[in-house]
């Protein structure tokens, strides 16, 4: 099997590599500096200016389909992308993409959510996650209860990256406590207007998950995301894709970092001569470009 990058695929990193050089190397000290002094960087109009700036080079859209005016590159594409952009220590997400799932929006509700969230004027945010429910999201417990034409919802979701931020969140709440989540899970669409509140979890790193709080949300059934019933199967396809491009960064900071210990072994003297001629160093930087 040839693993080698297509002349193509060369050419694409190419041109993210000058982003990544030119727009997101030099941001890397004043995140540094907002973390030490409490304040959030990159903000969301640095970042839409980012994007912006980025959609120029052709990097816009990357999983997202042609007819929706995105580069449709596909996984590999995008993993390779998402690697060489990671190298940035920087949380920067390209612009024009929106979550998966809500391709499955009816057209109401595309040109609410799905549409508006390409363009990045709107932002949404995936709550699955409850305090008694991680890893085992079979479990969750938060209960959407159908009074009229409405559903209610009452209760928690934690760790959500961008709840903060995000004025529309894609809730996983159980509509069938009997068939729990083969048919009991449904997804819904709902506005901050609606009623949620969040509150930031502080974590090492900029990525700012928070806690939502529900307390008698009313949400228009028309807000279903796709049928009543399949929201478990929606969150583990939302979940499929990060299972791909969060690893990849992953692997993209790791050989940045290793990068930057190679370069320091070089320049840095001790007794006389670089330490990257002493054996010890040369095999911890080798251990760790081989683990990666
Ligand atoms: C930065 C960040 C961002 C996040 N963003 C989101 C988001 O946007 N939306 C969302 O819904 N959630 C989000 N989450 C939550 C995330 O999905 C959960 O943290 C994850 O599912 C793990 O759940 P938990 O933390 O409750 O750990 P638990 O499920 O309680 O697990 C605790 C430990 O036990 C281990 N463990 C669990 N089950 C087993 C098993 N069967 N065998 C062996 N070991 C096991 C786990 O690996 C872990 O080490 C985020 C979390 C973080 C940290």
């Amino acid at each position: 099997m040839d693993f080698a990058l297509s002349d193509e695929q060369r050419m694409v990193l190419g041109t993210v590599r000058q982003f990544v050089q030119k727009e997101l190397l030099p941001l890397e000290a004043e995140i540094q500096r907002a973390e030490l002094e409490g304040r959030q960087f990159p903000d969301r109009t640095t970042i839409r200016q980012l994007q912006a700036t980025a959609r120029k080079a052709g990097l816009w859209g990357l999983l997202t389909p042609e007819e929706y005016g995105g580069a449709n590159l596909g996984f590999l594409m995008t993993a390779l992308i998402t690697m060489e952009t990671a190298r940035a220590l920087v949380p920067f997400i390209y612009g024009g993409g929106a979550d998966n799932i809500l391709y499955q929006c009816t057209p109401v509700l595309r040109e609410r959510y799905l549409l508006p969230t390409i363009e990045g004027e709107r932002q949404s945010c995936f709550a699955l996650t409850e305090p008694d429910t991680g890893s085992d999201a079979t479990n969750i417990k938060m209960p959407a209860v159908r009074d009229g034409t409405d559903w209610v919802l009452n209760g928690e979701k934690v760790f959500i990256t961008n709840g903060c931020e995000a004025d529309f969140a894609i809730v996983f709440a159980v509509t069938d406590r009997n068939k729990g989540y083969k048919g009991g899970v449904t997804a819904f669409l709902v506005d901050r207007a609606m009623g949620w509140t969040s509150r930031r979890i502080e974590t090492m790193g900029s990525w700012g998950p928070a806690e939502l709080h529900f307390e008698n949300v009313r949400v228009p059934a028309e807000n279903v995301l796709g049928e009543v019933g399949n929201g478990f199967q929606q969150a583990m396809a939302w979940i499929g894709q990060g299972r791909l491009l969060i690893p990849a960064r992953a692997v993209g900071q790791a050989q940045r970092l290793v990068e930057m210990g190679r370069e320091y072994a070089r320049q840095r003297i001790a007794f006389g001569h670089p330490i990257a001629d002493y054996q010890a160093i040369q095999w911890m930087l080798a251990d760790s470009a081989v683990e990666i």
